[in-house]
């Protein structure tokens, strides 16, 4: 696993949060419900362990059940409504941050794609990635 000193923030600057990692995966989140919860695509996504991750400024959530059964819990900004991590109840231990919130998003390099049976076909990134046509077996 690679070690990575992460940081980023809102639109608007009320919050930030940051966390030395390690990047536990990378991937794209094609579910219906990120596509509706950012207006995009699909939501491309990293885990880094939840001990050392840092958030500050107010955050609100929603909680949506997810496609393990439990709810996955968006974080995004109250005031200007940025989409920045998720603390996903079927992963306690871990924050999954939003790549677009990181102030350097280049340094997300995906492995995978989930959901692929709920992306939209001009979704799909040029980058060959392997695909689930859900959630992968753990
Ligand atoms: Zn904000
Ligand atoms: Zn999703």
């Amino acid at each position: 696993m690679e070690s990575a000193r992460l940081t980023g923030r809102c639109l608007c600057g009320a919050v930030h949060y940051g966390s030395p990692g390690p990047v536990l995966f990378s991937i794209v989140c094609h579910c219906r419900d990120c596509q509706r919860a950012s207006g995009s695509g699909g939501v491309p996504v990293l885990g880094v362990p939840k001990p050392s991750f840092i958030c500050q400024g107010p955050v609100k959530q929603s909680r949506i059940i997810g496609g393990s059964g439990l709810p996955a819990v968006r974080n995004f900004c109250g005031d200007c409504g940025s989409l920045l991590f998720g603390t996903p109840e079927s992963a306690p231990e871990m924050v999954t941050i939003y790549v677009g919130s990181l102030d350097d998003p280049a340094l997300f390099s995906p492995t995978a794609v989930l959901f692929v049976g709920q992306r939209p076909p001009w979704a799909k990134l040029a980058t060959p990635l392997t695909e689930h046509e859900t959630l992968p077996e753990h």
